[in-house]
């Protein structure tokens, strides 16, 4: 699936963040997230002791990304 535009928000501090190149390594204000890998690949994760133990669909909000062929 190719990657048009890597954005994901942040559900802890609202924060909106895009990755816009291979290397671009962002997090979120409160720092519970990162996204890398621009349109390259999509990267991201979660640091559990920010997020104290959340489960990544309550903590990463995918819906900003656009995807080929959505
Ligand atoms: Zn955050």
């Amino acid at each position: 699936m190719k990657i048009i535009r890597s954005i994901v928000q942040c559900k802890i501090c609202d924060d909106v963040i895009e990755s816009k190149f291979t290397y671009d390594y962002v997090t979120c204000k409160c720092g519970a997230i990162f996204l890398d890998g621009g349109t390259e690949y999509q990267r991201y994760g979660l640091w559990p002791e920010k997020t104290n133990g959340k489960p990544k669909e309550k903590v990463i909000d995918f819906s900003l990304s656009e995807y080929e062929g959505d």
